[in-house]
């Protein structure tokens, strides 16, 4: 039996939130099967037939995938748009997939079905750091996104029990974001996102899993080579 592509799905009037999990790809190897990056050493032609999977599970003309730096940029995008490095994307075009992709990390959706604007993004911890979060709802505002009546919905992403590290990376961490610090050698990204949305009044959806634990999912910091899944967002035209 062929075990299904997607990890979870969500839908907010026209526009649905997909998380992939690692099922149903054309990936061989560490990268088996759904693996949806094209700079982690996979075979580009698997990797071009995989975004198309997604493309058509979204039910999108055309994917924007996020070319992570774990930093704070952020763009707005329309299908015609060249996406430049970032871990943020912006749009209000319709049947445009925005794409974020991790193995750990943390990717997320702004969607505001009223206004019909809709962002990802990309935090791991360096992206706390740099309020990745922050710099992504302030876009979204200043698009015409309105955060009280919005929702963020935040994909799987390593767990605080699960992300051990050194503690000068908790310290720094901790400096902007309280409430990411589970001690002083674990980090919790999941909660740090909360933290520096919360601000904005955002609806919190969470989707539970941890990636270190989850079969279904990419994990680095478990598996060192291997693929990206991925958080998409798309806004469908509405039907008349
Ligand atoms: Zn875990």
């Amino acid at each position: 039996m062929s075990k299904s592509p997607l990890f979870a799905e969500r839908q907010y009037g026209e526009i649905s939130v997909a998380v992939t999990n690692r099922f149903g790809g054309y990936s061989n190897g560490p990268f088996n099967s759904l693996n949806l990056a094209d700079h982690v050493g996979d075979e580009q032609s698997a990797v071009l037939i995989n975004r198309e999977l997604l493309c058509q599970l979204l039910n999108a003309d055309s994917l924007k995938v996020l070319a992570a730096t774990h930093g704070s940029d952020v763009s707005v995008v329309d299908a015609q748009t060249q996406v430049v490095a970032g871990d943020g994307l912006v749009t209000n075009s319709k049947n445009l997939g925005l794409v974020a992709l991790a193995a750990d990390c943390l990717p997320f959706a702004l969607v505001d079905p009223f206004a019909q604007i809709v962002a990802v993004g990309h935090c791991g911890w360096q992206g706390l750091v740099a309020e990745l979060p922050k710099s992504l709802a302030n876009e979204f505002l200043s698009q015409g996104g309105v955060p009280s009546r919005s929702v963020a919905v935040l994909g799987p992403a390593i767990c605080g029990t699960c992300y051990e590290v050194p503690a000068d990376r908790v310290a720094m961490v901790g400096a902007k974001c309280s409430h990411a610090v589970v001690d002083v050698r674990h980090l919790d990204i999941t909660a740090g996102v909360k933290e520096q949305l919360g601000e904005y009044g955002f609806e919190i959806e969470q989707i539970a899993g941890c990636t270190a634990e989850s079969e279904a999912l990419y994990s680095y910091r478990r598996d060192g080579i291997t693929g990206r899944h991925a958080l998409a967002v798309v806004i469908h035209q509405r039907e008349n």
